[in-house]
C-alpha cells in the first residue's frame, strides 16, 4: 500500500509567512555564495546539500492522509485542510470513471482541524460518488451536517450531490476491504472529546494512524497494555505535537511529546515511526529541529532500531 500525508499540521493551518520565506531565501543563498555550486551553477546537486529545514518546508495544512491498496484503490483519513488537494486529485479519477466510484473514508474525531474541508473537498459534490463514513461516532452524520449549517457554509452537508453513508465501526471490529485483501482496525485513544487510531492491513504489511493522542510516561502499563494493536508495524504515523517542556506544561491538552513518541515505538517495536500533528507555532526551523532531536534522544536508547521520519506535506511511504 502506498501512504500519502496530504496535511501534518495540528490544530490550525499554519502557512509560511514572508517573514519566514525572507529568512529562508536568504539561508539559503548564504549556502549558494559559500559553496563551490556558486561557480559551476549546478543548482540540483547545490540543493541536495541544503540542511532539511531549507530544502523542505513542514507545509501548513491540517490534517488529511489517504492509502491507495496495491489494486488501486483509495481509502482517506481526516478531512483536515490537506483534503482540499487531495479532492482535486481525485477529480479525474471520478470524471473518467464510467461505475459509481465509492470513496471509504475513515474519522479520527471531529475536532476542527480533522473536518474543516469537507465543505472543500470536491469529490463530494459528485452525483456518481458515493462516501461511506467509518468512525465509532454514532452520531457523525449529525455533526458533518451541523458543521455545515448555513450559517456557515453556504451548501449545506445533504444539499452536495454525493451519496453518503455512515458505518459504525467500533474497536474490537476488523472491516474487511477489497474482497477481503485490506483489512482495517480500530483503537480508542487519549485525547479530549476521543479519537481513534486506524490500522491498515495488507498482504501482512501494517500501517497505523494514531493522532490526537496523548501519551506520558504515566501511561506505560496503558502502553503495554495496548501493544498487541501497535506492536511491530512497518509504518507508524503518530503525534508528536510537542516538546518535553511543553507536554508538562499543556498535560492533558491530548498531544505527546516526540521524546514519548520515540520511546513507545521503541518499545513496540515499530519500524518506522513518523512525527506528525506539527504545533502551529512552530516554524520550520523549529520543526525540523525537533526531528533533529528526536534522532539524538533515539540514538540514547540502545535497543532502539525505529527509523523515525519528520512528517511533511506530499510525503509518501510504500510499504
Ligand atoms: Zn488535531
Ligand atoms: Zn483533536
Amino acid at each position: 500500500m502506498k501512504v500519502t500525508l496530504h496535511g501534518v499540521r495540528g490544530s490550525i493551518p499554519a502557512p509560511l509567512k514572508n517573514k519566514e520565506y525572507k529568512e529562508k531565501a536568504l539561508e539559503i543563498l548564504h549556502h549558494f555564495s559559500h559553496s563551490s555550486f556558486s561557480k559551476t551553477g549546478d543548482l540540483k546537486s547545490f540543493w541536495q546539500t541544503l540542511p532539511p529545514h531549507l530544502r523542505y518546508t513542514a507545509g501548513g495544512d491540517t490534517t488529511c492522509v489517504s492509502v491507495v491498496s496495491d489494486s488501486g484503490k483509495t481509502f482517506v483519513i481526516d478531512f483536515g485542510t490537506g483534503a482540499r488537494s487531495l479532492g482535486d486529485d481525485l477529480v479525474p479519477k471520478i470524471l473518467s470513471s464510467k461505475e459509481n466510484f465509492l470513496l471509504d473514508v475513515f474519522i479520527t474525531h471531529t475536532h476542527w482541524d480533522h473536518i474543516q474541508a469537507i465543505p472543500f473537498f470536491k469529490p463530494i459534490y459528485f452525483p456518481n460518488v458515493t462516501i461511506r463514513f467509518h468512525s465509532p461516532y454514532q452520531d457523525l452524520e449529525d455533526r458533518l451536517i451541523r458543521q455545515m449549517d448555513k450559517e456557515y457554509f453556504p451548501i449545506t452537508f445533504h444539499s452536495t450531490s454525493s451519496k453518503k453513508e455512515f458505518h459504525l465501526f467500533q474497536p474490537g471490529d476488523v472491516l474487511d476491504l477489497e474482497d477481503g485483501n485490506v483489512q482495517v482496525e480500530v483503537h480508542p485513544l487519549k485525547h479530549p472529546g476521543n479519537s481513534y487510531a486506524y490500522k491498515f492491513i495488507e498482504n501482512n504489511k501494517r500501517f497505523i494512524f494514531a493522532t490526537d493522542a496523548e501519551f506520558t510516561g504515566e501511561d506505560l502499563e496503558y502502553i503495554r497494555g495496548i501493544s498487541t494493536f501497535f506492536e511491530k508495524v512497518e509504518l507508524l504515523v503518530l503525534d508528536s505535537q510537542y516538546t518535553l517542556d511543553e507536554s508538562f506544561a499543556k498535560f492533558d491538552w491530548g498531544h505527546t511529546a516526540y521524546t514519548m513518541a520515540v520511546n513507545i515505538a521503541t518499545q513496540w517495536k515499530v519500524k518506522n515511526l513518523v512525527l506528525t500533528h506539527h504545533e502551529p507555532a512552530y516554524d520550520d526551523k523549529k520543526v525540523f529541529g525537533i526531528w533533529e532531536e528526536a534522532l539524538e534522544h533515539k540514538s540514547h536508547l540502545q535497543s532502539s532500531k525505529v527509523k523515525i521520519h519528520l512528517a511533511r506535506e506530499g510525503m509518501s511511504f510504500k510499504i
